[in-house]
Parts: C-alpha cells; sequence; structure tokens
C-alpha cells in the first residue's frame, strides 16, 4: 500500500478514451435513487414557482424558451453527483486490479476521488439530527457555518469519539481531539469532516441565492437560468423530508426502501395512473412569494418540518408494509433491479404476469399513496408546493437584492451585460432597409394596372 506509480503508465491514449467513455456510459445510466426528487418532481417545483413569481419575472422566466432552458438544467447537480461516483469507481476498479507497485498510488487517487464525490453528494441534504441533540424545529441550531461545523465536532465527540478520531486520523484509544480536552484546534478541520458526511444543503441553497443575485445584476440570461435550476434542485431536494434526517432510508425504524418509494416510485406511479396530478399544484398547496431575510434559517425551518412529515411518512409506511406484505427481501431485490425495470414495474397499470414479490412492491406503492392522499394531506403534493413557494420566494428575493433589474434589457448569449448600448445596431440599418426596398416593390406591384384582355 505503499508503492507509488506514475499514473501516464495506466492511461494511455486509447485506453483512457475507452476508459472515459465508459465514465460517461455510467453516468448516464447511473441510477440516481437517494440522490432526491426524479425528473417529474423537480420539473412540477420549478414551473409551479417560476409561475408564482411576479411579472416581469413569471413573464420572463414562467414560460417559453427561457422556461425550457431552466427545466433542461433541473437535474444538473445529481448528474454533477453520478460522474462523480463513476469517475471514483473506475480509479477505484484500476486500483484493485492493479500490481503491487502501482497500488498504493491509485488508491490515494480513488481515495481523493471518493472524497469528491462525498463532498459533491453531501450538497444534497442535511441530516441535522445527526449533528444536534436539540429537537425540531432546531431553532438553536447555528446558522452560521463555521459555528455549525462546530456544533457537529461536539456532538460526534459526545455521541461517537472512536469515528471522530478515525476522522482525524487520531489513534482511537488515545485520541487528542476529545470532548473535554482542553486543545481544541482541530475541532473546525473534525466539523467540516461531519458536514461532509451529514450534509451542507442550507449553506448550498445560501449560495445558490447568491449567486443568482449576482447574474440578476449582470443580466445575463444564460447565468440567471442556470443558477436558478440549481437552486430549484436543491430547494426541492430540501422538501424531501428524508433529506434531513439521519434515519434517511428509514434503516432505524424497519421502514428500510422508504426513500426511493417516496420520491422514486410513488412518483412514477401516480405519474402512470393520474398524470393530471402532476401537471399542476391545487392552489392552496402555494403560499404568495415573499422576501427571505435569512435563507439559511429558512433552510433549517424547513428542516423542522420536515421532521414532523418525517414522522407521518413512516408512519403510513409501516401501515402500507403491513397492508402489501412487503418483506425486507423484497425490498433487496428492487433495489438490485436495474433503474429502467424498476420504472417499468411502477408504471404498470395491472398485475397480470407478475410474480408475488413483484404484486407487493407494486402494492406496497399503491397503499402508500392511498394512505398519504387520505390521511397525511397528500404529503408528495404538500411537499412539492412548499418546494415551489419557497422557490419563488428566493428567486424574488435574488432579483430584490439585485435591485429588480429590467430583463427586457437581459443578454442571454454571454455578451458582456455592462456594453454600452447602441442607439441602433447596423443588423437593424441593414434590415430596415431591406424591408423598405422590399415592401416599395410590393406597392409597385400593387399599383401596376391590370393587365388589358387581348
Ligand atoms: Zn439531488
Amino acid at each position: 500500500m505503499t508503492m507509488t506509480c506514475p499514473e501516464s503508465t495506466h492511461r494511455a491514449g486509447p485506453a483512457s478514451t475507452v476508459a472515459l467513455l465508459r465514465v460517461l456510459a455510467v453516468s448516464l445510466i447511473a441510477a440516481t435513487a437517494g440522490a432526491g426528487w426524479g425528473r417529474d418532481a423537480h420539473h412540477l417545483v420549478t414551473r409551479e414557482a417560476l409561475l408564482l413569481l411576479p411579472p416581469p419575472l413569471s413573464d420572463e422566466f414562467g414560460q417559453g424558451a427561457a422556461l425550457e432552458n431552466v427545466l433542461a438544467k433541473v437535474m444538473s447537480p445529481d448528474r454533477r453527483v453520478d460522474q462523480l461516483r463513476a469517475e471514483a469507481q473506475q480509479l477505484q476498479d484500476q486500483a484493485d486490479a492493479a500490481d503491487e507497485s502501482h497500488k498504493a498510488d491509485l488508491a490515494s487517487k480513488a481515495n481523493a476521488a471518493w472524497a469528491k464525490y462525498r463532498q459533491e453528494r453531501s450538497r444534497h441534504f442535511f441530516d441535522i439530527d445527526a449533528m444536534t441533540d436539540e429537537p425540531p424545529p432546531f431553532a438553536a441550531f447555528p446558522r452560521d457555518r463555521r459555528q455549525a461545523a462546530l456544533k457537529a465536532a461536539e456532538h460526534l465527540l459526545r455521541h461517537d469519539p472512536r469515528l471522530a478520531a478515525e476522522l482525524l486520523d487520531e489513534d482511537p484509544d488515545r485520541p487528542t481531539t476529545t470532548l473535554d480536552g482542553t486543545d481544541r484546534s482541530r475541532w473546525p478541520q473534525l466539523g467540516e469532516a461531519a458536514l461532509a458526511r451529514h450534509g451542507t444543503l442550507p449553506w448550498v441553497i445560501r449560495d445558490q441565492v447568491t449567486r443568482l443575485t449576482e447574474a440578476f445584476r449582470q443580466k445575463r440570461r444564460d447565468r440567471i437560468e442556470e443558477a436558478m435550476a440549481d437552486l430549484s434542485h436543491y430547494v426541492g431536494d430540501l422538501h424531501q423530508p428524508l433529506h434531513t434526517t439521519r434515519n434517511y432510508d428509514g434503516q432505524m425504524t424497519g421502514n428500510r426502501g422508504i426513500h426511493a418509494a417516496f420520491e422514486i416510485y410513488l412518483v412514477i406511479r401516480r405519474k402512470a395512473l393520474s398524470p393530471q396530478d402532476l401537471e399542476r399544484l391545487p392552489p392552496e398547496l402555494l403560499s404568495p412569494y415573499d422576501a427571505v431575510d435569512d435563507v439559511v434559517a429558512a433552510a433549517i425551518e424547513q428542516a423542522g418540518r420536515n421532521a414532523e412529515w418525517t414522522g407521518r411518512l413512516l408512519a403510513a409506511d409501516t401501515e402500507a408494509r403491513r397492508r402489501s406484505g412487503i418483506t425486507d427481501e423484497d425490498v433487496a431485490y428492487l433495489k438490485a433491479l436495474d433503474r429502467d425495470a424498476a420504472d417499468e414495474l411502477f408504471r404498470r397499470k395491472d398485475a397480470q404476469g407478475l410474480d408475488g414479490r413483484q404484486r407487493r412492491l407494486l402494492r406496497h406503492v399503491d397503499e402508500l399513496g392511498r394512505i398519504l392522499s387520505e390521511r397525511h394531506d397528500d404529503l408528495p403534493r404538500l411537499a412539492m408546493g412548499r418546494a415551489a413557494s419557497m422557490l419563488s420566494s428566493l428567486v424574488y428575493t435574488a432579483w430584490l437584492r439585485a435591485g429588480r433589474p429590467n430583463l427586457a434589457t437581459t443578454a442571454g448569449d454571454g455578451a458582456a451585460a455592462d456594453a454600452k448600448p447602441k442607439l441602433i445596431s447596423f443588423d437593424l440599418v441593414v434590415f430596415g432597409a431591406m424591408a423598405a426596398l422590399l415592401l416599395a416593390m410590393l406597392l409597385r406591384r400593387r399599383r401596376r394596372p391590370p393587365t388589358p384582355p387581348l
């Protein structure tokens, strides 16, 4: 594990092209289950949010090409995670297959790639109950990121000192960083490691609002659309209640598999059986936009609301599991299924030709949907409505902070927005001259007297 190998010897031309193609292929088909809502939910949240906005924002972005551009990019954050995972896996495979003289170097490269992947992945969730003992609504949890990291470090040292030592590369039997020790020099580092493990979503959302504000200020349409898409994605993820709890897959309460069932399969099934439910949300699920003073505080507040939603979701799942007779083996089978095959299963209109476990899986999602609709305010659509409402407020906030720019003069092709506007462009002069010429020709033709009969 200590020998080295120059990277170039392992990444010759054709081989590396093939490897890159493989990475791309894997990243394109990689399952995104666990990374957040699927495409349909993210799109619905985006559309509703942009339509909720006041003019000129709703006129500019709630329809037409601008809306399509935003929708086309809204899943990019998940694709970035998939891409990094595929790259890390590729390096890992190379390290595993390498001979002893090259193993260590490749293994360290793979470790760095895995760390990068984990960092990117941590942007999509925020398991706040893994970082504090405070019950929801987490009003005392620090809004400041550095303070939050220290809080997470303290929590880790209190509850899992061995893991803390591991993360700091200290001897777990004789750690130098302890809860009661005087040496706190490594607490910030430990806190960052804890945040990378449990998620950074509130600060990611704050940073996207800042980015969107800057894009509005520059009046750069391409940057506005990109920042809007990223912001929409992360706000959507924040409203998936299982993205803000350490019990993220129900693994602590006998609800394993609930993560994908809620965010992927329930939505696919609903789209197959009643597509109109996912075209628009009822107005009562949407709140009017409002300026947001503290974005991080608003995100943490939502994490508090999610805790209550999670309780209802797990209760509904327990009941749906009982009614459907689904087993842990059925869930394991579903997890091992190819993503397309899994999606196909939940699009089925009837259960003809399915085996017992497939029938139970289908019934489970149907029962879960029914219970959530009947007893829990249609939780999936409630969550999407909340997400759309928050997104519209954050877009509005960014626009306000940018000084309410007039978007009619927005640059769209990457041209510098601060370039001096010309009174009349050369193109316009040429176009005008040609139009006048055409009109004159047309009038001459019209004025010509009818040809006399011969
Ligand atoms: Zn995501």
